[in-house]
């Protein structure tokens, strides 16, 4: 059955971010049921999901909270289109998105997917400044390294040259400035210091520039698919300084560090808490805010660009819209997730089963002598490997795998991202496979 579902996917199932050939020595893994942070497969095996499916899992694969409220609302409205009309889930989410952010951003747009939720943003910026009289800012300005998707527009501000040279005659690239990656630190360079140094870079760049630029966008304090580079918020205050002086709007992609995975609900919280500088001006969501359960993304904005579009004039209205946008069912997955937030006080007891997943990873790896920038940010946890080979990350992935974890490094970078639901054996289990898989690996 096992090998006639493996063949059956290889032959009509096109797989995401993969090299079709390479499942040739790979094989692809048969899931066909989830319980809390377990997947399980078909031969049954038992993988603890070490990275929640991609970022999104937040409370473990078939919630009865998620299920419960998902299974009230298939028997009240599964969908309806959201021009010209609404119903209480994507009211009640957007209300309450909008209070999580204090009201500094209020006004919610929908779509369903990370890279979609870029795209508004950019266009919406861009379209902000035309309504302005300023149609010459329609540049946009990102970090070394950035990822925010892989639509054509999203894909001219993602830094990953494999994802991009390939597309690059449909792709209109932006600028890149310096990342304050906080591994420079050393001796007496802190990491303030490498942010700082980074904003001067930008503020170099915006000097220049900034009659043509639209907007920079950045993934507040992690950059996840560069490898889980972590940055001190000072970069956030100073650059959100200098978008106020040099007229150009801030867009936190907040797809995989929101909900939770810093640390705060927003990661922006952490900029605006220590040094109480203002917000950006979009915020994009998706991945965890729907609990894994459903595709649902957003892109949240201040209202001064809410009222930059606000006229008589159908032009001066932000046209654009997908089918599915502000669906009731992921609408109100969302909202059971909102509820477990707050039921459960999650980011009080992250802090504390954080600590003792760091604790247990600084035990475990902290004196192995190829591990480097063993680091946490949240619920974030990465390590780098010295002297990895090439194909080290596929390498790893199946060596977890065998010792019961799902774990893919992004190329020497092991990181952890697991659902906030872990217990102290899941944690142990967990650490346990990486050492495991790493030592099959590097011997
Ligand atoms: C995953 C991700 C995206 C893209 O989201 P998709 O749903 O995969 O299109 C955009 N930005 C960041 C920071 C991400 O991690």
């Amino acid at each position: 059955m096992s090998a006639n579902l493996l063949q059956r996917s290889l032959a009509s199932v096109w797989h995401p971010c993969t090299q079709m050939k390479h499942h040739e020595s790979m094989p692809l893994v048969p899931v066909v049921k989830g319980e809390g942070a377990w997947l399980i497969t078909e031969d049954g095996r038992r993988l603890l999901d070490g990275i929640s499916s991609w970022w999104v899992n937040l409370f473990g694969h078939c919630n009865p909270r998620i299920g419960a409220a998902l299974h009230d609302q298939l028997d009240r409205l599964e969908h309806a289109m959201l021009a010209g009309f609404t119903h209480p889930p994507v009211v009640e989410l957007s209300e309450r998105l909008s209070a999580l952010s204090g009201h500094r951003l209020g006004h919610a747009f929908y779509a369903s997917d990370g890279a979609s939720a870029t795209e508004i943003a950019l266009k919406m910026s861009v379209h902000y400044w035309r309504n302005r009289g300023l149609p010459a800012k329609n540049r946009f300005v990102s970090l070394a390294g950035s990822y925010h998707g892989e639509t054509a527009g999203a894909l001219a501000v993602t830094d990953v040259p494999l994802f991009r040279d390939a597309y690059a005659p449909l792709v209109r690239p932006g600028a890149v400035v310096p990342v304050p990656d906080s591994r420079l630190a050393s001796g007496g360079i802190s990491a303030a210091d490498i942010a700082r140094q980074a904003a001067r870079a930008l503020e170099r760049h915006l000097e220049e520039h900034h009659a043509e630029t639209a907007a920079l966008i950045v993934e507040p304090l992690v950059q996840g698919a560069a490898g889980m580079v972590m940055y001190d918020e000072e970069y956030l205050r100073l650059a959100r300084a200098l978008c106020d002086r040099y007229q150009v709007h801030l867009i936190a992609d907040e797809i995989a560090v929101g909900c939770g995975r810093t640390g705060s609900f927003f990661a922006w919280e952490q900029v605006d808490n220590s040094t109480h500088a203002g917000w950006p001006d979009f915020l994009c969501l998706s991945k965890g805010i729907s609990g894994g359960y459903l595709p649902l993304s957003l892109v949240l904005s201040r209202h001064e660009i809410y009222h930059g579009f606000y006229a008589d004039e159908s032009a001066r209205g932000f046209l654009h819209s997908h089918s599915y946008t502000g669906n009731p069912l992921a609408c109100r997955a969302a909202l059971a997730t909102l509820d477990i937030f707050t039921e459960d006080e999650v980011l009080a007891t992250n802090r504390s089963r954080g600590d003792r997943l760091e604790q247990l990873l600084r035990e475990r790896l902290g004196r192995h002598a190829a591990i480097r920038h063993l680091r946490r940010r949240g619920m974030i946890f990465a390590f780098d490997v010295a002297g990895a080979a090439p194909d080290f990350a596929r390498r790893f992935f199946t060596a977890a795998l065998e010792q019961g974890a799902l774990l893919r490094p992004i190329g020497n970078t092991v990181y952890f991202m697991p659902p906030y639901i872990l217990d102290q054996a899941e944690c142990e289990h967990l650490v346990s496979a990486a050492a495991a898989a790493l030592d099959v690996v590097l011997n």
